[in-house]
């Protein structure tokens, strides 16, 4: 008797242990958060997209996605009536957001403002770093996030003009539109690359991946291959996308010390 005693307060040990082995590793990192699936960078009718804001955010929701930026050139679309349609706890959430679109001397600045509360006006500057950090203090000062977008679009934004900035702390290292070179080229670094080089001058700079969807009904005549999402042509073309240059070490695309 004693010993089947005994053996029942080793079992209840033994199942004791593994069930606080189980919550120690329940509550390490991977458990600590969730992952949502989201876009940070869609266009509606509110600026050059061609659908309303009802309809984008209803495409994202049916398609898996679980919070949606709404990012119209200069303008702020609203999305609490929004969110009261198609907004779901844990399911589908808008936030709102803008795309900040400013330039110097004729070269595109455009940043996106995630979660900001009211319309954010062009800073503009008077350089191209100048101009991306009036950018970034305005939007901060609007308690939004800050994230520079594609910087190979008209080949406007070097590495050199980021490193030259306080606060920027992430930036489109890929963009679905077919225009914005991510692969670099001509000399000019790829996104990756120039990511690459933030980091290694000791920058955090965290890089975000966004589709910067306009269309969801017209299907351009040069697309050739058509999405099976409906998501127009600007993810197809960019997916077999293949970098021109060849890789260089990131400090070759860094100023001298
Ligand atoms: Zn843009
Ligand atoms: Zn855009």
């Amino acid at each position: 008797m004693k010993q089947l005693i005994r053996r029942s307060i080793f079992l209840l040990l033994f199942v004791s242990m593994l069930i606080a082995a189980l919550f120690a590793t329940q509550a390490g990192p991977a458990a600590s958060g969730r992952w949502y699936k989201g876009n940070l960078h869609t266009h509606t009718l509110n600026s050059d997209g061609d659908s309303t804001p009802l309809e984008v955010a209803t495409w994202y929701r049916e398609h898996g996605y679980q919070f949606l930026v709404l990012s119209d050139h200069n303008y702020l679309t609203p999305t609490v009536s929004l969110n009261e349609i198609v907004g779901a706890a844990e399911k589908f959430l808008l936030i709102p957001g803008e795309e900040v679109t400013d330039s110097f001397e004729k070269k595109p600045m455009h940043m996106n403002a995630v979660n900001l509360a009211e319309l954010v006006r062009p800073a503009h500057g008077t350089s191209m770093s100048a101009t991306i950090q009036n950018n970034v203090d305005a939007i901060r000062k609007a308690k939004a996030l800050p994230t520079l977008n594609h910087p190979n679009f008209h080949w406007s934004i070097s590495v050199q003009d980021m490193l030259a900035v306080n606060g920027l702390t992430h930036f489109e290292v890929y963009n679905g539109h077919p225009q914005v070179n991510n692969p670099g080229g001509g000399g000019s670094p790829s996104l990756d690359q120039m990511w690459d080089a933030l980091l290694t001058a000791g920058r955090r700079v965290y890089g975000v991946a966004v589709d910067d969807a306009h269309r969801f009904k017209a299907f351009p005549r040069k697309c050739r291959i058509r999405a099976t999402d409906g998501s127009g042509c600007d993810l197809v073309l960019s997916v077999p996308m293949r970098s021109p240059v060849r890789w260089r070490p990131a400090t070759s695309i860094l100023p001298p010390a």
